[in-house]
């Protein structure tokens, strides 16, 4: 018996021995740091010359690691080795994912196998540090591993008395997992988890900010029994490596979470056929958000502006889901407003290490703060800038959360992803119109309705154009199992992470009928 899903609790560092513990363990980590990394290809560890330096975005000048690689020749014996260990290996999903499927069991019947999620778990306790993207990967394992059982011996279909009918899912093949570098464990490891539990091969391309965090995950999952050559790991530069895998014929599918252009051209090019490839590719394709905050005005305001700050700089806004906009009833605008500023001056931004003291880290990298700076330019000519508006980049790159207020819906802030902690207020005169402005723009990832009006809420329920939509709540935080994440229009191909959709889309289905 399987027991059933919930998700990991979370941890709460204000409590002292929580706080000490993770404490510990940074300084456990920080004996690491400057280690060199290698790829690992069918289980072989390649050095390369070539390294990615992995900094410490908030300090930059400490370096966390140089990571190996790849370049094309490396990326083709990768393919190479993942499509032999795909065939060899034959369409049995069962093979790959049997580590994950029973985690719940063995961890409520204390038997001794080794599995992914029970592994993870013991060292999270062990550290006392069970952050919630690490408890989001697990969770994600957890749950592919159940719905994998749910549909590894076919789905029930019809049959006549002159047949039997069978409807199964197979395997696609060598599946490319290029995986972004927020939430950088736990999308990390669910995407490269649904392709591998599938019964496909997978070649690891990690974002090049945070490679070591895949590693560890490659470590994991040997210690977990993983065949070599099911997860291969090849961290390298998209131009290079990227487009070459996106590009190779024995390629299968494509799964990429990040940003927008990035998305679109792996869209573009894994729709061109090239010569000797037999298949149309498949691609799961996660992207970006311009997340809107309806505030109606029968709401409670406080829930409001605590819902708008939260949503807006948490991880510093670099969420797909981030509150970016809130459209705000003229009536109330003002006393939402002014809390929302009261709050965001409280926020602390800093090094993090100490989780319990500081409330925003820095933004990832140079490129981050430099664009992010320079959407708050464009704010300040189009809006009216009511808190933050400052960024420090000389030591790590931080950005103060910033507020603009009375910003044109069609403004620019309005408009195009910033990925960092800055949100944009606007005005509605009355509901229809401020969901009209939360539709205005060519996302549709998540977005959230502060009303008591119950009419509202369903009206919102029809008309809100988004994927992951919540009411009188937060637009992130989704939980896996609880609410399957991903988007409408530009945010993506609706892929549904942490849903009961999601494995069937590194699969292909397989009807099978005899007559007797
Ligand atoms: N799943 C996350 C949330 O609900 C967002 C993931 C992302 O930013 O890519 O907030």
């Amino acid at each position: 018996m399987v027991v059933p899903y919930k998700h990991e609790p979370f941890t709460d560092f204000s409590v002292e021995t929580n706080k000490q513990k993770l404490l510990d363990a940074l300084k456990e980590v920080e004996e690491g740091y400057g280690k060199e990394y290698p790829l690992i290809i069918g289980g072989e560890r390649i050095m390369t010359e070539d390294k990615i330096k992995v900094v410490n975005p908030a300090n930059k000048d400490e370096v966390l690691g140089y990571v190996s690689k790849a370049n094309k020749e490396l990326a083709d014996k990768a393919i190479a080795v993942a499509n032999e260990t795909f065939e060899k290996n034959g369409v049995n999903p069962i093979r790959f994912s049997e580590p994950t499927f029973y985690s719940a069991q063995q961890q409520s019947y204390g038997a001794a196998k080794r599995n992914l999620p029970h592994i993870l778990l013991k060292k999270q306790e062990s550290h006392g540090k069970k952050q919630t993207p690490i408890l989001e990967g697990i969770d994600f394992l957890e749950y592919y591993g159940r719905q994998m059982l749910r549909i590894k011996d076919g789905v029930e279909v019809e049959s006549r008395p002159i047949e039997n009918n069978r409807f199964d899912y197979i395997p696609l093949g060598v599946g490319l997992v290029i995986s972004p570098w927020n939430f950088l464990f736990a999308i990390m490891t669910g995407t490269t988890v649904a392709a591998m539990v599938t019964g496909n091969t997978v070649l690891l391309k990690p974002a090049s900010a945070t490679p070591i965090i895949a590693y560890k995950l490659m470590e994991v999952l040997e210690e977990a029994g993983m065949p070599a050559g099911v997860v291969n790991y090849i961290p390298g530069p998209g131009s290079e490596v990227g487009d070459h895998l996106v590009d190779h014929p024995k390629t299968r599918f494509v799964s990429f979470t990040g940003s927008r252009d990035v998305g679109t051209r792996i869209f573009e090019r894994a729709a061109v056929v090239h010569e000797g490839q037999k298949w149309l590719k498949r691609t799961i394709i996660e992207m970006g958000g311009k997340d809107t905050i309806v505030v109606d005005k029968e709401a409670d305001l406080e829930l409001a502006a605590q819902s708008i700050v939260q949503s807006a700089f948490g991880f510093s806004g670099q969420k797909c889901s981030a509150c970016s906009r809130a459209v705000i009833h003229e009536d109330v605008y003002d006393q939402v407003k002014d809390r929302v500023v009261e709050l965001t001056n409280e926020l602390t931004v800093g090094n993090t290490s100490d989780p319990s003291n500081i409330y925003m880290g820095p933004v990832i990298d140079q490129a981050a703060y430099d664009k992010i700076m320079s959407y708050i330019q464009i704010g300040k000519e189009e809006g009216e800038l009511l808190a933050g508006g400052t960024g420090d980049d000389t030591t790590g790159w931080f950005v103060q959360p910033t507020v603009f207020g009375n910003v044109d819906p069609k403004a620019r802030i309005m408009q195009e992803e910033i990925f960092g902690p800055v949100v944009a207020l606007s005005k509605g005169k009355d509901f229809d119109e401020l969901i009209d402005i939360a539709n205005n723009t060519e996302y549709g990832l998540t977005g959230a309705v502060i009303t008591n009006n119950r009419e509202h809420l369903e009206q919102a329920r029809e008309d809100f154009m988004v994927g992951n939509l919540y009411f009188n709540r937060g637009c992130t935080a989704a939980i896996v199992g609880y609410q399957p994440f991903g988007g409408f229009n530009m945010s993506g191909t609706d892929s549904k992470a942490g849903g009961p959709d999601y494995l069937i889309q590194h699969m292909q289905g397989k009807t099978t009928s005899e007559q007797f």
